[in-house]
């Protein structure tokens, strides 16, 4: 009897798992389809600018200042779909866990800054004030790769600029936990996401909204590179009043300011 009741109790089991598969792989499918409409509608935008210019360009007649603005559009178009299909290879990458990382010893503070003025004149332009606090005042150093790194707080400081209003402010806050972790805050006071859809941009793929486009991969390509660092990052955000995206890092080396191992006398 005791068997019996047992082997019922096992079907039941078994039976709720395979039907929180089936609706996880129809959940699946569903993303997967949102994100190829999506990403289609993405590639096509530049492309369509692309092919606009070209022919109105063949067609003949134009001076060589309109000639400029065109062939400048086509540039600018073709840019960004290499930037598309970087996403896509980098995200398909990681989901096969194909991501080749260079590990080397990077000076954290460095990569904040060349990030900073990589993009000083896009702030600039819609007034936002940048600002890096360094509570360590210490040089900081982490076990990683540093193009990817840059890549990382690359997306993370594009979005605050995207999504944050003229005369703004995002403030980038560098600190060590009690932990022997780094902790890199990006803090802006933009449009902010509300509760139920920052549940769905954890949720890679979903897009909350498309303003300024893109493909909705970048956090979830970030998220993954960090964690190849053996970090984590974290995203908080409140409607109407900003986000906060966290990334912690395993500390490497921690040295007085100027004392860059290697180059004193160390
Ligand atoms: P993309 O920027 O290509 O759309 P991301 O993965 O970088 O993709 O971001 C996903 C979505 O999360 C964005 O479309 C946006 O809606 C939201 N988001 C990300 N960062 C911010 C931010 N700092 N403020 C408000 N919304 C944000």
């Amino acid at each position: 009897k005791r068997i019996k009741g047992n082997y019922k109790y096992e079907l039941g089991e078994l039976a709720s798992t395979l039907n929180y598969m089936a609706q996880e792989i129809v959940r699946s499918n569903q993303i997967k389809d949102d994100f190829i409409s999506s990403i289609s509608h993405e590639l096509r935008t530049p492309l369509t600018g692309i092919k606009g210019w070209s022919e109105t360009l063949t067609s003949g007649g134009f001076d060589p200042a309109e000639t400029k603005i065109g062939v400048g559009i086509i540039a600018k178009e073709t840019d960004r779909l290499i930037g598309l299909v970087e996403e896509i290879l980098d995200f398909s990458k990681l989901q096969q866990n194909e991501m080749k990382l260079v590990i080397t010893r990077v000076n954290l503070k460095e990569i904040l800054q060349e990030i900073m003025l990589n993009v000083w004149a896009k702030a600039e332009q819609k007034q936002i004030q940048l600002k890096l606090d360094d509570k360590t005042n210490r040089t900081v150093f982490v076990t990683a790769d540093g193009n990817r790194l840059k890549q990382v707080f690359l997306n993370i400081v594009d979005n605050a600029i995207k999504f944050s209003n003229e005369n703004s402010w995002i403030e980038l806050v560098l600190r060590i936990t009690d932990n022997h972790q780094v902790l890199v805050e990006v803090i802006d006071s933009g449009i902010g996401i509300s509760e139920e859809h920052l549940k769905k941009v954890k949720d890679r793929f979903f897009q909350v909204n498309h303003q300024g486009g893109g493909t909705g991969l970048g956090l979830a390509i970030s998220q993954q590179l960090v964690e190849l660092h053996n970090g984590q990052m974290d995203i908080n955000s409140e409607l109407g009043v900003g986000t906060t995206v966290s990334v912690m890092l395993p500390l490497l080396e921690l040295t007085e300011a100027d004392d860059v191992p290697g180059q004193g006398d160390n």
